[in-house]
């Protein structure tokens, strides 16, 4: 079911003190303009009944559609909290989710992503039958092999679905600081399907899972990770 709840916020830029009511959860099965209003960017985005300006509330969000099989929760680490407490808080959310399933039905896996860009870049890639693991991978590798034009620190990739062909997956580069995209990288979409069948064998996918463990799995951290331990 799709909720919203009433927040007191303070507006980032006059400080005036409202009351808003924002989403904690987007039932995209029963609502579907939920989901044009997610990738338009227009969920929990307020207008400032002071000075007018628009801002985007960062709490914690549940996107469901079961129709297209896409489960994720934002998790943002706000407030100093940091990406282990995120980890614990979406592992018991998932528990208790899994509990109230049904039984005889299968659990979906259950997306955690801990950035806006990341939750829409998720329900893109989900929606175009991606594996959301292998996609990181992939981005890993990107880094791994332009370590100058594409720093791990400061430049984000995400996944662009409506630039992505038959022929190449389509990644844009985002500058984590400015939040501006500069640049589209291509990555052979034979390729990903070359990772597929190679990691479609247990022991294979075992070294996938340990390289990028999760619950929230993410290829630029894991580059920054090997570069922090050489
Ligand atoms: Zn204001």
């Amino acid at each position: 079911m799709s909720q919203k709840r009433t927040h007191e916020i303070a507006c980032p830029f006059c400080g005036r003190e409202q009351t808003v009511d924002l989403w904690d959860s987007l039932d995209v099965d029963r609502d579907p303009e939920l989901r044009e209003a997610l990738l338009a960017g227009r969920i929990n985005r307020v207008e400032c009944a002071g000075c007018r300006k628009s801002f985007r509330i960062d709490l914690p969000l549940v996107y469901h559609d079961r129709e297209r099989d896409v489960f994720i929760h934002y998790e943002p680490l706000a407030g100093g909290r940091t990406l282990e407490q995120a980890e614990q808080g979406f592992r018991e959310a998932v528990r208790e989710l899994q509990k109230a399933w049904p039984p005889d039905v299968v659990p979906p896996e259950i997306h955690l992503v801990i950035e806006w860009s990341e939750l829409v870049e998720r329900v893109f890639l989900l929606e175009e039958g991606l594996d959301a693991r292998l996609v990181e991978h992939v981005k890993y590798l990107m880094y791994r092999q332009n370590p100058a034009k594409l720093p791990a620190e400061t430049k984000n990739l995400l996944f662009d679905a409506q630039d992505s062909t038959d022929a190449q997956l389509c990644f844009v580069v985002q500058d984590r600081a400015t939040r501006k995209l500069e640049a589209l990288l291509n990555f052979a979409r034979a390729d990903y399907e070359a990772l597929v069948n190679v990691f479609d064998s247990g022991e294979q996918l075992a070294l996938l899972e340990e390289q990028l463990p999760g619950p929230y799995v993410n290829g630029r951290l894991r580059c920054l990770r090997d570069q922090a331990e050489k």
